[in-house]
């Protein structure tokens, strides 16, 4: 039996050791940040090969992106003028911990809430545009999301200028109850006025878009894109087969099955969205509806 006696012959490594005293010798100093796993088909990337896009060499796996990286590969540089910071949640049900965890996230994602929104321009053309932040609280919908999103249409309606939205959603916020559910109405009003006034509303829809936003505003554009691969649905796959006793396909809720069942008008890889919104901004450029200047 001496054969199968562990000798010590390797390190032996601790997962609960602190790491601020394992020594050096024992933990490689890798960086955190240098390395990441595809979610789709498992490689292990160095980082810099993902590029700016975050998009997997090896399988075109589009990680998620914070809105602010979002921003950077889509508008036209320094020309994001944001609207509407500040505004805080009136925390309606008390919900526990509610308040600490919107501190910390503001903290951790440097946004205010779960979508970014302001005046951009995509190649010379200006648009209001919309993006939503799926690490922010996964992007859920809660009352100052709604009324970020709100006044973006409003305020698009009244410069007549075209909507392009990008969307990144778990649903509405619990700790927001049913006040988070009556966004879905709120926006998909102002949606419907800026439509009245002639005015084009382009969705992208990113991975994850589910629940409410899915319900609502997100499948509520003129045209919808989506990138390659994005989870899009309402309710969750699990759900869906335990309420209807069936087995659902492989791809069901994907963005190229919604795209073969008529959901969606396009699925766009990341590397050519900036110039298919812009080809689409151009397309329905009428003058005398909304101007460029
Ligand atoms: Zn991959």
């Amino acid at each position: 039996m001496a054969l199968f006696k562990k000798k010590q012959a390797y390190i032996r490594i601790n997962p609960n050791r602190d790491l601020n005293t394992t020594s050096p010798k024992v933990l490689p100093d890798v960086p955190d940040e240098m390395f990441a796993k595809c979610p789709s088909c498992k490689e292990v990337i160095y980082n810099k090969d993902l590029g700016v896009e975050k998009t997997c060499p090896h399988c075109g796996y589009n990680f998620r992106l914070p809105a602010m990286e979002r921003l950077a590969i889509l508008a036209d540089e320094g020309s994001f003028e944001e609207w509407d910071t500040g505004i805080q949640t009136k925390d309606p049900l008390d919900f526990p911990k509610y308040k600490e965890k919107l501190a910390f996230t503001k903290e951790k994602t440097g946004l205010d809430e779960a979508v970014l929104t302001g005046v951009a321009t995509i190649v010379g053309r200006k648009i209001a545009l919309g993006i939503m932040d799926s690490n922010f609280i996964m992007g859920s919908m809660g009352t100052v999301l709604g009324e970020k999103i709100t006044r973006l249409f409003e305020k698009a309606t009244e410069m007549q200028l075209p909507v392009v939205l990008f969307t990144a959603s778990g649903g509405a916020r619990m700790q927001e109850g049913v006040m988070s559910l009556m966004q879905m109405a709120k926006i998909s009003a102002a949606v419907k006025r800026h439509s009245n006034a002639g005015l084009l509303y382009l969705t992208v829809l990113t991975d994850p878009t589910t629940g409410g936003v899915t319900a609502s505003f997100a499948m509520e554009g003129d045209i919808i894109l989506a990138e390659p691969q994005t989870l899009i649905g309402f309710a969750g796959r699990r759900v869906i087969e335990q309420t209807l006793k069936t087995e659902l396909p492989e791809d069901f809720q994907k963005a190229e099955f919604l795209l073969e069942h008529g959901f969606v008008d396009a699925v766009v890889p990341r590397n050519c969205l900036k110039e298919t919104i812009s080809s689409i901004l151009t397309l329905h450029l009428t003058k005398g509806v909304w101007n460029n200047d």
